[in-house]
């Protein structure tokens, strides 16, 4: 038997064909979608506007998926809250809610697991399960709100998984996250992070879609970025530096490179020296330092010189920030989330 219908990852213009297709007139397709994704209705019995012969007919076809909370961890010294949620297949990833003073930020997985191998990070040391549906990117969010009582104002693809290796399923769930009639939100307020699919970098940025885009740089140099990221011996430093002046080129969004700064490998003065060279072409840039977060697989150190290192790049021009680790004490920081919470 066929199972039901996945009827949160469809889109407006999809639910119209769907009821149409039922013989329904296609106005019943907007309400629907406004129940679900803007009242989030957990059942079609409450959708109360619609015919109850539509309310069984979509009860038999179709499923509003639900995500179930296996593992919630708030920390204490910042509020923020990490989940471990669990999807209708029994499959599990992380997802974490920080409160800033301008709103809440979330963070979500776009994958079960990781196939991207980065040394440095654990949510690809259990390997990759599968791709996440539209719906359960979505979901990851409804379900935060929904039990946290807060609003999220803002996005970050930077979960586990790589959003790129995953491009329909997010395409979707952006088109989703934004539409009008749903939780409407700009995609100038969400990120995407990669580890540097380069011809997926220029398909978004043909799309234009407003997000920031943020890269998972690490190391300036192919021989120093081969040894910790996998991905960079099928795309290179120069592949990927072109791919991001070309998304600035049709986007006109700064981009982002994202450097986590790890005791004895990437911090010294003669990387600084490489970093600025690669990144001068592509000013204006930003770079986030980000002290290495440490996991349980490696003897990677945090760096003791964030601060030297940004100075020196702030000083040649390169704007550079460091970033603020929140939910320390719940190994919700970058790299630390997992497709499941065993042995922590
Ligand atoms: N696959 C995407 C999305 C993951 S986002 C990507 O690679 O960008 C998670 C961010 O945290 C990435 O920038 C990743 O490189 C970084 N990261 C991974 N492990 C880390 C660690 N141990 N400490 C600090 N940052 C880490």
């Amino acid at each position: 038997m066929m199972g039901k219908k996945d009827i949160l990852s469809m889109t407006l213009s999809v639910l119209e064909t769907e009821l149409t297709s039922l013989g329904e007139k296609k106005f019943r397709a907007g309400q629907l979608y406004s129940w679900l994704h803007d009242k989030r209705a957990v059942s079609f019995a409450e959708c109360s506007d619609l015919p109850k012969s539509l309310i069984e007919r979509l009860g038999e076809e179709y499923e509003i998926k639900r995500l179930k909370i296996i593992r919630k961890l708030e920390s204490e010294l910042d509020g923020t809250i990490k989940y471990l949620y669990e999807f209708p297949d029994g499959e599990r990833a992380e997802t974490v809610l920080m409160s800033y003073k301008h709103g809440n930020s979330i963070c979500i997985s776009s994958q079960v697991g990781c196939k991207m191998g980065c040394s440095f990070c654990a949510s690809t040391k259990a390997g990759f399960v599968r791709d996440l549906l539209p719906s359960e990117m979505l979901l990851q969010i409804y379900e935060t709100e929904r039990d946290s009582g807060r609003k999220v104002e803002s996005l970050v693809l930077m979960g586990i998984g790589e959003p790129l290796d995953n491009f329909d399923n997010v395409m979707t769930f952006l088109g989703l996250l934004s539409s009008e009639k749903g939780k409407n939100m700009s995609l100038r307020h969400v990120s995407l992070s990669t580890c540097g699919i380069v011809p997926r970098i220029r398909e978004l940025a043909d799309m234009k879609t407003g997000l920031t885009l943020s890269v998972s740089l690490h190391a300036p140099t192919d021989e120093k970025r081969n040894a910790i990221m996998p991905i960079n011996r099928r795309y290179d430093t120069t592949e990927l530096t072109e791919a991001c002046k070309y998304y600035f080129a049709q986007t006109g969004r700064r981009i982002s490179f994202e450097f986590a700064l790890i005791d004895g490998v990437n911090d010294d003065k003669e990387t600084a020296k490489e970093l600025v060279k690669l990144l001068r072409p592509l000013s204006p840039c930003h770079v986030n330092l980000i002290p290495v977060n440490e996991i349980r697989e490696r003897e990677y150190r945090k760096s003791s010189k964030v601060r030297e290192f940004q100075k020196f790049l702030t000083d040649s021009g390169i704007n550079a920030t460091v970033r603020r680790t929140l939910g320390a004490d719940i190994n919700a920081a970058c790299g630390q989330l997992r497709r499941d919470s065993a042995g922590k």
